[in-house]
Order: structure tokens, then C-alpha cells, then sequence
């Protein structure tokens, strides 16, 4: 039989790493994984696959919460960490292309020395190959959209072997079917990709972040759903339940008050706009009753308060000990954001669940992270189920950027009906053999 053309590690330590996923959901060891630095070397992967019918799983940066990349046992996992060139940055264009391993953070680091940055911010330090795979999104994504508005093209390799560019580097086309945007948010199921051109935006001069702590969840929604409505120019808006800042103080040492908040960026051409646009938010706020507000201007005032923000999902782990996670993060249209949360702490209390609601409010995007053991597994699971339905019948959706992964496979058919079935058809045409992440997003 033919030999894998990398190098392979197959060292019980190191397979034993792959073993669980973030939120402590566990899968098997693969039977090895190999590195690789290039297209060159994914392809030479892909076809020893495809002649040895052994499946893959690629791997950007591990932060996946879906099962996306548990094993089975006898997959090999691709590992893409090391295709980490950022080849080309066009600050004139408003461009960078890039390798699939380059982390979000060091595009944004070589983007900053042009007054530019890579916008999507899924918090966790993600590799932009995965985001695209996953098209992840975040807390910036209210104003600049997640991974489908800013992959603008890919290079993948697919289960024949076969290398494929798609799209253009340009920030419209109607050329053709969007193969493109078929491959953003596949999570490894269709192609290996191999290389990305994504748009930069300029890092605007005036920058307010403001964190403005309200009586009730429902009182801190409102006033989102508000200025959403006025169309102020936030560039984040983000919901944090008082349980979620009850976790941040311990875990950060701050003394933020133990109440619903919302932690907002503001984003203005000037500072007179900045500080007009300021004083729009606080009056919607104070209208839903807000309890304390505090205004971050200069850039480490505002980079502390989003890291405190960004650092939840640790808080919360860190606050549960022992136990593993369940994250739901259903999309709902904005009218039903108060509805959804209110059925979440509702679900939550039934169950006898500590569930923290926090979520990309301005995007109607819900998360509720219930930490669970053995014993409260079983309820984790129907907590999932009941706030999915909830959101599907609101009009909603079951992922609004975590993805399909392993996980929430058993809500695909009901969520997409007929279309499901269509999604099995394009997996057989581009991957017949199921070598791709197999058993991730549909069976076949
Ligand atoms: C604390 C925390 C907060 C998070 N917050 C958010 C959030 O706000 N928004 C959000 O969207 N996500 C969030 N996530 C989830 C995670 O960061 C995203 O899903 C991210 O996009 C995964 O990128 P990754 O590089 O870690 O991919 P991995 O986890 O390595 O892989 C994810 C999927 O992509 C596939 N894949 C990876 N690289 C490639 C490639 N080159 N070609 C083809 N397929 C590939 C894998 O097979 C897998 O299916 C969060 C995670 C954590 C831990």
C-alpha cells in the first residue's frame, strides 16, 4: 500500500490530545495526523485518501464547539496549522490572501500597520481556514457581516484530488453558480481549503465602547432591539445575563454589577458624531431603566472591557468545575430576540439547569452555555432540543454561526426539509467516497 507522502504522528500522547473537543464532548483517536504547510502537501494527502479510501479531517485551530472534529478512529487528521504564510496584503485593494492557518489575530496584527483590520471576531483565536469552514461570525458581525461577506475567494482541494479556485478577488460577481459560498461554512465536508482572499476594512478613528448594566434580561434587550431600530452605528452589541457577569468578576477580578448587561462598541466618523451618537445610546438605555453605565475611550480601557467580554466562555468553565458544556446558539429574527431569551431562562428553570445567557444580540444570535455532568446530561440534551424548536418555530434557526458540526446534525431535516436531502446530493457528487470530515453536517 502506498505510504502517506508526510510525515504522520501516530504517538498515543499526541492522538490522545484529539480526543475531546472544547466543550468536553469526546470522540476517538484518529489513527494519526499529519501536518501540512501547503497546497502541494493537502493534495498529495487528498490523493492517498482517495486511493487508500481513508478518511480526513482538517483542523485549523481546534476551538470548534460542535464535534466538528471528533474522530471516529480511523480517520487521519490534516493538520493546517503550519500553512501559516500570509501571502500577499493589498491595503489598496483592501484585501489580504492568506494561507488557511493564519490565525485571525496575526491578519489583524499585519493588517493594523496599514490602518486596516480583518473584522470577524469569534472571540477564540480561530485560524481563517476553519472560520471560512465554519463561517464563523462574532460580536462584530452586526456591522460587517461574518465569513460569507468577507471571504471574498478560495483555493480548496477536493476528495478527487482536483484544485479549484473560487471566486474572485473583486467585491461582486454574478459569474456562475457560488461555489464559493458552498464551501464557507462545509466544516471540511466538501474541499480542503487551501487558501483565502478576504476584505479588510479601515480601523476607524472614533471608538467608544460602553457597558450599560439594566434590571432585567428583557429591559437589556429592548434597548438593543431599540437602537437597532434607530440604526445608531454600533459595531458591537452583545448581551451578557447577570450569571455570565457574576462569572466574569470572579474570573477577571473586576466588580461589574451582578445585573443583565449589554457591552456595545460605537464606531463614528468624527468625535462630535461619536459623542452625539454616545449620548443616543445612553438616552435609549435610560429609557429601559439602565442601572450603571461606564464609557471606555482610550484603547486599553476599551481593549480590557472586551476582554472581559471575550473571556465568558472560560469564566463559565472556571465557575463550573467537573463539568462539560453545552452552548445552543440559535439565530432568531430580531422581533423574537425578547421571546427567545425569556423561553431560554424559562427551559433553563423547568430543567433545573444554571444556564447563562449572552449572545450577538445584534444580530439575533442567542447563546445559552449549560454547564452538565452525568447525572444532568439527559436534561442538557432536551434544554437543546426545546430552545432549537422554540427558534424553528419562531422562524429561526438552529446555529446561527457555531455550525452543524456533529452535534446538531439531528436538527438539519427539520430545519431544512427538502433542502437537507439537496445537501446530501452535493456531498455524493463532490465527496462519493464520504472521505471528507465524514459524518459531520448529513450522513450519506
Ligand atoms: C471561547 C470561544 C468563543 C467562541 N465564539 C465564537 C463566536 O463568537 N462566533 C463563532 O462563529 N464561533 C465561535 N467559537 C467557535 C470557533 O472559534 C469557530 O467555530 C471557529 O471558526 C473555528 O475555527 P478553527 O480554526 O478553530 O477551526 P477548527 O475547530 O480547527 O475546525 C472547524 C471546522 O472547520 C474544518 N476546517 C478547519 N480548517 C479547514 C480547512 N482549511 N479546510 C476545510 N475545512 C477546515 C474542520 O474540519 C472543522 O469541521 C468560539 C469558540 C470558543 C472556544
Amino acid at each position: 500500500m502506498r505510504t502517506v507522502p508526510v510525515p504522520v504522528d501516530t504517538r498515543g500522547a499526541v492522538l490522545d490530545q484529539y480526543l475531546l473537543d472544547e466543550t468536553g464532548r469526546s470522540g476517538r483517536r484518529p489513527v494519526g495526523v499529519a501536518a501540512a504547510a501547503g497546497v502541494e502537501e493537502v493534495r498529495a494527502i487528498v490523493e492517498w485518501a482517495r486511493d487508500t479510501g481513508t478518511p480526513l479531517i482538517p483542523r485549523g485551530a481546534g476551538t470548534s464547539l460542535e464535534g466538528h472534529l471528533l474522530a471516529r478512529g480511523d480517520e487521519l487528521v490534516v493538520d493546517l496549522s503550519p500553512a501559516d504564510r500570509i501571502l500577499d496584503l493589498a491595503p489598496g485593494d483592501f484585501t489580504a490572501t492568506v494561507q488557511p492557518g493564519v490565525t485571525r489575530t496575526r491578519l489583524n496584527a499585519a493588517a493594523a500597520e496599514h490602518g486596516l483590520q480583518f473584522t470577524v471576531d469569534p472571540g477564540a483565536d480561530a485560524s481563517l481556514g476553519g472560520m471560512a469552514a465554519t463561517n464563523a461570525s462574532g460580536t462584530t458581525s452586526v456591522r460587517y457581516g461574518g465569513m460569507r461577506s468577507n471571504v471574498l475567494a478560495l483555493q480548496a482541494v477536493f476528495a478527487d484530488g482536483s484544485v479549484a479556485r473560487l471566486g474572485r478577488a473583486v467585491r461582486k460577481s454574478a459569474s456562475g453558480y457560488d461555489l464559493r459560498d458552498l464551501l464557507i461554512g462545509s466544516a471540511g465536508t466538501l474541499g480542503v481549503i487551501t487558501e483565502l482572499t478576504v476584505r479588510l476594512h479601515p480601523i476607524p478613528e472614533w471608538l467608544r465602547a460602553l457597558r450599560i448594566s439594566f434590571p432585567t434580561i428583557t429591559a437589556a434587550v429592548a434597548a438593543a432591539v431599540d437602537m437597532l431600530g434607530l440604526a445608531l452605528p454600533v459595531s458591537r452589541l452583545e448581551l451578557v445575563d447577570a450569571a455570565s457577569m457574576g462569572a466574569i468578576n470572579a474570573f477577571r477580578g473586576t466588580s461589574y454589577p451582578v445585573s443583565p448587561a449589554l457591552f456595545i462598541d460605537l464606531e463614528a466618523a468624527s468625535g462630535a458624531a461619536a459623542s452625539a451618537d454616545e449620548s443616543e445610546i445612553l438616552r435609549v438605555c435610560r429609557a429601559h431603566d439602565a442601572l450603571d453605565i461606564a464609557t471606555a475611550r482610550d484603547h486599553s480601557a476599551r481593549h480590557g472591557l472586551w476582554e472581559d467580554r471575550h473571556t465568558l466562555f472560560f469564566a463559565l468553565k472556571a465557575a463550573h468545575p467537573g463539568n462539560r458544556f453545552l452552548v445552543t446558539d440559535t439565530a432568531v429574527p430580531l422581533s423574537r430576540i425578547p421571546g427567545a431569551v425569556a423561553a431560554a431562562t424559562g427551559f433553563g428553570a423547568e430543567l433545573g439547569l444554571a444556564v447563562s445567557v449572552a449572545g450577538h444580540i445584534g444580530d439575533g444570535n442567542v447563546h445559552v452555555v449549560v454547564p452538565y455532568r452525568d447525572a444532568t446530561a439527559e436534561a442538557a440534551q432536551r434544554f437543546s432540543d426545546l430552545v432549537v424548536r422554540h427558534a424553528l418555530d419562531v422562524g429561526g434557526t438552529a446555529t446561527g454561526e457555531h455550525g452543524i458540526g456533529l452535534a446538531k446534525k439531528r436538527y438539519l431535516a427539520e430545519e431544512h426539509g427538502t433542502a437537507a436531502e439537496i445537501m446530501k446530493v452535493i456531498k455524493r457528487a463532490l465527496d462519493p467516497g464520504n472521505l471528507l470530515n465524514p459524518g459531520k453536517v448529513v450522513d450519506i
